[in-house]
């Protein structure tokens, strides 16, 4: 299976290894199937299967020239007991009959997890494919929850640093506890004077630069990233979807081949994105709904055709879904546009130059097909979280919230009955200041961060979580505050070139 930008030519293909290394197109674009194996997923298999079955099926048919022992040492070694559930990602019902596929069971307790345990495993099998010998530098921008899965996952990972550019003051407490204290001699992580988004133009800005390129390969060095720009950020994450089909069809909620709908908390459009390449392999989906914050821009340009990020940048209580520029969106463009990369290549101009573009109708048409969209506000999000506590005795944090929130206005305003997957992204301890509050009505929160997970811890009754639990005793490094423009010296830095 060969890959292409979406910005070039067929003739640009690569194989799934060598995309895994670059992570990005060198011409600005991002990586996508040249043909997606369509419809090849045998339904039958699907009732019961594992999580660790299914990511097989989806590695072996979306990246199959890893050969398969390579694939299972990778798996095994990736969902092992660093998962705190033995199914890594359990489905769960509430009382209401809603689904909530959870996805924070990892080390690091946000979905991340869940690719960011198997990449490093597919990383540093890739270099020995293509006879890489260069060590790998993953850069990384990070709205919080990737970075401290990337760190985790690449952890003393042999041939490997990372640098990681958080938003300095839009992280949560405990996110930025979880960077500055996770162990690593190969780790770096670093506060930007800037939103998400300035760190995210940043880091494409330096993955894009030349000079650098040449800095890093005069040191055999050279860039990867782990965002979900990166295939193998993206290719494991279909495996969820497979999985918690299956186990609709294994308890008869479902038949095989009847649809279902997945609600996806949406931030860099990564999560729902695999959901999608999951439904063009044949996975009946009747709709993915694109769940939103206040950070709407996907809600309005699902609804109008337009997208815009010429608006006020907010920083909520959701902070890994506070993104005005969802890169992974240019992959469904690519399909939008039937793979007229002239246009995709227009689209993604516009948007760097005017803030703004339009898509055709027909392009509209392709997505209202499969996708519906709304948001949530904070509140909104408080009011959902506090709903389905009192409802069902079920904390959700305030990511999963914003899917349950948009979902239920969904359902009541669509009379659409389908089953529907919500999507949980996080565990409720990642977001225990906002939770607790919700679910006690209290305000005796004493600190943020580690204290406000105790006080959650009580007012929840049951175990701590071990990966929860392995918070209390790390200690944090300082933190490293850069402005935008510091970033390319503080990476030579740290790499000493
Ligand atoms: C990253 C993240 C999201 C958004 O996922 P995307 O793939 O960027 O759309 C949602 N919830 C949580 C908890 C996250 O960490």
């Amino acid at each position: 299976m060969q890959y292409r930008s979406t910005r070039g030519d067929e003739s640009t293909g690569i194989n799934a290894a060598e995309a895994v290394i670059q992570g990005l197109a060198p011409d600005g674009g991002l990586y996508v199937p040249v043909h997606f194996p369509e419809g090849c997923l045998d339904l039958k298999r699907l009732p019961g299967i594992s999580l660790q079955e299914a990511s097989r099926f989806v590695l072996h048919t979306m990246m199959d020239d890893f050969p398969a022992k390579q694939i299972d040492a990778s798996i095994k070694a990736a969902y092992g007991k660093q998962w705190d559930d033995s199914r890594i990602t359990p489905l769960s019902q509430d009382k209401a009959g809603n689904y909530y596929l959870e996805l924070f069971h990892g080390p690091t307790l946000a979905f991340k997890d869940v690719a960011l345990q198997l990449l490093p495993q597919l990383m540093t099998r890739a270099q020995k494919l293509t006879g890489n010998q260069r060590g790998i530098v993953i850069l990384t921008a990070t709205s919080g929850d990737t970075g401290t899965a990337s760190m985790d996952g690449f952890s003393d990972v042999d041939g490997t640093q990372v640098a990681v550019f958080y938003p300095h003051h839009g992280v949560s407490p405990i996110q930025l506890h979880q960077m500055l204290s996770e162990p690593g001699d190969n780790l770096a992580a670093y506060g930007v004077e800037g939103n998400f988004d300035d760190a995210q133009t940043n880091v494409k800005k330096i993955f894009n630069d030349k000079q650098m390129e040449q800095r890093l390969a005069d040191h055999d060095l050279q860039f990867s990233s782990a965002n979900s720009m990166n295939i193998g950020r993206l290719i494991p994450q279909m495996a969820y979807y497979l999985y918690a089909y299956g186990q609709l069809a294994q308890r008869g909620t479902i038949q095989l081949g009847d649809p279902v709908n997945f609600a996806v908390p949406t931030g860099n459009f990564g999560d729902i994105l695999a959901a999608y390449y999951c439904e063009k392999l044949g996975l009946p989906i009747k709709k993915l709904i694109c769940a939103s914050n206040q950070n709407n821009v996907l809600t309005d340009f699902f609804n109008t055709g337009t997208y815009d990020k010429r608006r006020t940048f907010t920083v909520t209580n959701a902070p890994s879904m506070d993104i005005l520029v969802s890169s992974n969106l240019e992959r469904l463009l690519f399909d939008a546009a039937d793979g007229d990369v002239a246009m995709v290549k227009k689209l993604m101009d516009q948007l760097n130059s005017d803030g703004h573009y339009q898509i055709t109708p027909a392009m509209k048409d392709y997505l209202d097909q499969r996708f519906v969209a709304d948001y949530a506000d904070e509140q909104q999000v408080r009011d959902e979280i506090t709903r389905l506590y009192q409802e069902a005795k079920y904390a959700i944090d305030p990511h999963t919230a914003v899917a349950s929130a948009v979902t239920h206005r969904y359902q009541i305003n669509s009379h659409d009955d389908t089953p529907t997957v919500i999507v949980a992204t996080a565990s409720p301890y990642k977001f225990a200041e906002t939770v607790y509050h919700c679910v006690t009505h209290r305000n005796d929160l004493q600190e943020p961060g580690l204290p406000a997970i105790k006080q959650l811890h009580q007012a929840l009754g049951g175990d701590l979580p071990a990966s929860v639990q392995a918070l209390f005793d790390r200690a944090d490094r300082s933190e490293q505050v850069v402005e935008p423009s510091e970033m390319e010296d503080a990476i030579a830095k740290q790499l000493k070139i």
